[in-house]
């Protein structure tokens, strides 16, 4: 199982970090270790200093697939949940400045969360499914999948020209503005719609 995680495909996020609007989906691959066991608390890594949230809307593959032809991808998931892409931060910053991939700072262990599944078909208008994060009973962050700049068909096509999609793989569809740290002592916790899709303890 592999988790696939795409980057900047909020307009705002990606100004908040100061990247570039992207044309084409910015891709990286999280290993299976990564996932963070159900219910389990996230511990803060010892090598980070600042790690952050960031929440997205995560699609289960549910079929093989290679090269999805455009307006495919509904075939090919069929659960939704909200989950977390958990950077650490400063140490990305470090190795972008260096051209470095950033795996050390995306792809460490327990650093994907997944909330409860809900069924992908329940969600009518693909486009404009709402869900927000939680972090200590305040709101941090609140999207609609109507703001993404490439849309869940989009980015399973894009994706699956490089890699070929197995049942079980995860893809995390991008985070929106609000991205921020998390200490020791912190819940997070993410909605879409009006369900709690998970409430996860830091420390
Ligand atoms: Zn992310």
């Amino acid at each position: 199982m592999k988790i696939v995680c795409v980057g900047r495909n909020y307009v705002a996020h990606a100004r908040e970090l100061g990247n570039e609007v992207p044309t084409d989906p910015v891709i990286f691959i999280k290993p299976s270790t990564a996932l963070l066991k159900e219910g389990a608390a996230f511990s803060i890594p010892a090598f980070a200093h600042e790690i952050h949230y960031e929440c997205e809307l995560v699609l289960r593959i549910s079929a093989r697939a290679s090269r999805i032809a455009a307006g495919q991808g509904i075939n090919y998931y069929d659960a939704i949940t909200a989950g977390i892409d958990f950077t650490a931060r400063d140490l990305q910053q470090k190795l972008k400045d260096k051209g470095l991939p950033w795996e050390k700072a995306k792809a460490f262990d327990g650093a994907a969360v997944v909330g409860e599944w809900m069924k992908a078909d329940q969600f009518v208008n693909k486009r404009d499914i709402n869900f927000c994060l939680y972090k200590n009973k305040s709101i941090v962050q609140q999207a609609s999948t109507s703001q993404m700049i490439f849309d869940f068909d989009t980015l399973l096509s894009h994706i699956s020209e490089y890699f070929t999609l197995e049942p079980g793989d995860l893809v995390f569809t991008g985070t929106p503005a609000g991205v921020g740290p998390v200490e020791p002592g912190d819940v997070l916790e993410g909605f879409i719609e009006d369900d709690s899709a998970f409430e996860l303890s830091i420390q």
